[in-house]
C-alpha cells in the first residue's frame, strides 16, 4: 500500500502503521480512512496529502 505525505506539514501516513491515536488501526489504506480524518500533526484534509513515490 501506498504511503501519503501531507503537503502541509510533511506527515508521512504509512498504512502500515496507521494512526492508532485517531482511532485508524494498522493496515489501513489511505484511500479507507474515513472522509473527516485530519492530519495527526497540522490538521489538514485529506485532499492535502499526496502519494509518495
Ligand atoms: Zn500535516
Amino acid at each position: 500500500m501506498k504511503k501519503y505525505e501531507c503537503t502541509l506539514c510533511g506527515y508521512i501516513y504509512d498504512p502500515e502503521v496507521g494512526d492508532e491515536d485517531n482511532g485508524v488501526k494498522a493496515g489501513t489504506a489511505f484511500a479507507d480512512l474515513p472522509e473527516d480524518w485530519v492530519c495527526p500533526l497540522c490538521g489538514a484534509e485529506k485532499s492535502d496529502f499526496e502519494p509518495v513515490e
